[in-house]
């Protein structure tokens, strides 16, 4: 008997290991799998999948803060993180994004394209009348 309740017990901290990696809640899955079954908690979390992180921008463009490092979005004013005040135009945008239209800062690629910032990162137009379309 008391195998069953180390196994159950081993097999719940196991899910909620996954689930922590997944980028949930160690501890709700961990009591999901006590309360269910570790095995039904297990196939709740694969149909769950990976949780959404939200940093486009940063996935983009290697975005970061320029106090602590870490990933923020790019009109970001104060750090999520380390909660330093950003500089106002961060001097990486302009270098980025040397263009402006607008309020809308982009850059023209070498191959025709164009790169925009936008406050869930960096949107790609195929040529230049797609991103005046979208603009005007
Ligand atoms: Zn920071």
């Amino acid at each position: 008997m008391e195998i069953l309740i180390v196994l159950w017990l081993g097999l719940a901290v196991a899910i909620g290991a996954i689930a922590s990696n997944k980028g949930r809640n160690f501890f709700g899955w961990f009591l999901l799998s006590l309360l269910l079954s570790p095995l039904i908690a297990g196939v709740l979390l694969a149909a769950a999948g990976s949780k959404q992180t939200s940093v486009p921008s940063a996935s983009a463009h290697g975005w970061s803060c320029v106090h602590c490092a870490e990933p923020i979005r790019i009109e970001a004013k104060i750090c999520p993180h380390c909660r330093s005040t950003l500089p106002e135009v961060d001097p990486r945008v302009l270098e980025l994004y040397p263009q402006m239209h607008g309020n809308f800062r982009y850059r023209r690629q070498p191959d025709g394209s164009v790169l925009m910032a936008t406050p869930s990162g960096a949107r790609r137009f195929a040529n230049w009348n797609e991103f005046w379309r979208a603009v005007n």
